[in-house]
């Protein structure tokens, strides 16, 4: 028999709703969610006992989720049909339905009632809908005294209401759970290789290395330009490889770090004498260095990692014959470094992002420049690790400008 609820519920009732509809909402564990829902129903309805199957959408059937007797287990896997079923019936016409006696009802299988070892003998059936769409059906079966009254199906339809929308929110938020460890454990997958991958490349390529200078010494004019060649490709292939391995300082974190006492103005000074490939490029490289020195405390081969990173991009990106300007000064409690490139600048609303692992401005298919997009990333992390933090700034067409602050060393 199809009902149209038209009773008032009493306030008391009302306000148990609402405080049902809390006791959901806060639930965000789709079984727990699912067992709170039939108990509610249960006790509101004074049903002996509820249950709530829900459609599948690659079967169009429903299947039971939740009951409120020790559900066996079994019992999740039996699949109602939408046609020829009390629930199915429910579901399709979507209305609440009140079967007196579920013996004389034609669409009632005997095999369900055996299968949960429950002797049903009254069902309350309403659909249950998400946001827009019918989901299910929430039952209450066998009403403890006398018949299922119009006031129980209004109560169990708001219930099933509230229900509907609780458990879609609960199994987005499982989607969203999952999702998010899809993703970390994809994360961890593409570190794991990275490490491996370097670490495989590397023995080889020492090999190459070796062999061409040893050639490189024996050959002669024109043999040894074309090893030449061959030795400046292996000697790219090892800084690639290099980005790949500081990964891993990064990833073994802080305890790695061998901290010690520096003076930042001789260590910068030290680092840009080094630097070829600026001379190579007849680029100017300006250093400006405060007389006193800046006293921090570094792991001297790590912050070498990040400061030749940054130095390494002013000079990719800063065309031959552009300047690279190096900057060590003392800021309130901190140490600052800086460089200033006359490169193609990054434009405003990627200057965040440049520091994420394997991003990089140019697409990777029209990219004029080597590299993997690691190099700040690492700078970075490996900064951070130092208690330091590391940011750029652009102006468009005129450059860059990359920045490291560093926490002075104590006492000084
Ligand atoms: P890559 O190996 O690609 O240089 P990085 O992590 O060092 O990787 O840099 C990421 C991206 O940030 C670069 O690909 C480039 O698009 C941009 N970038 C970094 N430094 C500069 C710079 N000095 N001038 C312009 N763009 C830069």
């Amino acid at each position: 028999m199809f009902i149209s609820p038209e009773t008032r519920l009493s306030a008391t009732k009302l306000s148990r709703l609402v405080e049902i509809s809390r006791e959901l909402n806060a639930k965000t564990n789709v079984d727990d969610l699912l067992t709170h829902i039939i108990t509610q129903a249960a006790l509101l309805t004074q049903a002996e006992a509820a249950s709530i199957l829900l459609l599948d959408p690659n079967t169009r059937q429903l299947r039971f989720k939740a009951a409120s007797n020790a559900m066996n287990p079994a019992m999740k896997d039996i699949p109602v049909p939408l046609e020829g079923s009390i629930a199915g019936a429910v579901f399709q016409a979507n209305e609440p339905m009140i079967i007196a006696d579920v013996s004389q009802d034609p669409r009632w299988n005997q095999n369900v009632s055996e299968a949960i070892e429950f002797q049903t003998k009254s069902i309350l059936g309403v659909p249950m809908h998400d946001v827009q769409r019918p989901v299910g059906v929430l039952e209450a079966l066998n009403k403890q005294q006398g018949g299922f009254t119009a006031e129980d199906v209004e109560t169990l339809t708001i219930l099933a209401d509230i229900a509907g929308v609780a458990v879609e929110k609960a199994r987005l938020i499982e989607q969203l759970q999952q999702a998010y460890a899809d993703l970390n454990e994809l994360d961890q997958r593409k570190t794991d290789f990275i490490a491996i991958a370097s670490h495989e490349l590397r023995t080889p390529l020492s090999i190459i290395l070796g062999y061409v200078s040893f050639l490189r010494e024996e050959a002669d004019p024109l043999m040894a330009e074309q090893l030449d060649s061959v030795m400046a490709a292996a000697v790219q292939l090892r800084s690639l490889i290099q980005d790949m391995l500081n990964l891993q300082y990064v990833d073994t974190g802080k305890t790695a770090l061998a901290l010690r006492p520096v003076d930042l103005v001789a260590f910068v000074r030290a680092l840009a004498a080094k630097d070829e490939t600026a001379v190579a490029r007849q680029q100017t490289m300006m250093t400006h260095l405060p007389t006193k020195p800046i006293p921090v405390s570094i792991d001297p081969g790590v912050m070498e990692i990040v400061f030749n990173n940054l130095l390494d991009n002013a000079i990719k990106f800063s065309p031959e014959g552009g300047r690279v300007d190096i900057t060590v000064e003392r800021r309130g409690d901190e140490a600052w470094f800086h460089v200033r490139d006359s490169g193609t600048g990054i434009p405003a609303d990627k200057l965040e992002r440049i520091f994420k692992r394997f991003y990089q401005v140019e697409h990777h298919l029209r990219r004029q420049y080597e590299g993997l997009g690691l190099g700040l990333a690492i700078a970075k992390e490996l900064a951070e690790l130092h208690n330091g933090r590391i940011w750029a700034e652009s102006v468009a067409g005129q450059g860059s400008q990359f920045f490291v602050a560093l926490p002075l060393a104590e006492g000084a």
